[in-house]
């Protein structure tokens, strides 16, 4: 059977249960995942790149065909690079559609041979983002049960001085 490789691209700052729960299920559907962390975007991310490696890498350890990379320039020429034919974006609300679709017009457009594909997470995890979990760790808040125990530890590191 030939390999079928996913690339779930995206800032993962921090990853989020959220986000892990969408790994999971596409580690059963793939034969490689491969979390693509992104560095070229206006976010002012809260987690150097490095960081977010570390916590992204070290939060799939248990999914062996899980590989964690970053990666700069055009999504689909790193796809390529890749090998990889599907790209996997999250779906929570309705608000997050109207960018995705645009993205993915656009990335078929560069490269019509790789597909967009969208998975919707657990459902109690739909309201999960990694803007609000920064929001509510700034301001001292539980962060347990969103997020994986390394990066509740490394949330508590970043925020405990401005406390
Ligand atoms: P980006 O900056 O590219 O949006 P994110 O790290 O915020 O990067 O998200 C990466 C992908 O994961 C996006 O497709 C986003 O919709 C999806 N995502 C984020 N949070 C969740 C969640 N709680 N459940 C499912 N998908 C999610």
């Amino acid at each position: 059977m030939s390999e079928l490789i996913a690339i779930y691209p995206g800032s993962f700052d921090p990853i989020t249960n959220g986000h892990l729960d969408l790994i999971r299920r596409a580690s059963r559907m793939f034969t490689k995942v491969v979390v693509a962390l992104t560095d070229n975007n206006d976010k002012n991310p809260l987690f150097k790149l490095e960081e977010r490696r570390q916590l992204a890498e070290k939060a799939v350890a248990k999914h062996k065909n899980v590989e964690v990379d970053v990666f700069s320039g055009l999504l689909v020429a790193y796809a390529g690079k890749k090998k990889a034919r599907v790209l996997l974006r999250g779906l929570r609300a309705v608000s997050d559609f109207e960018y995705e679709l645009q993205m993915a017009l656009m990335n078929r457009n560069l490269d019509r041979r790789i597909e967009t594909l969208f998975m919707t997470p657990k459902d109690s995890y739909t309201y999960l983002s990694s803007s609000l979990i920064k929001e509510i760790a700034r301001l001292g808040g539980n962060v347990k049960p969103f997020v994986p125990p390394v990066v509740e530890k490394a949330l508590k590191k970043k925020f405990i001085r401005h406390r």
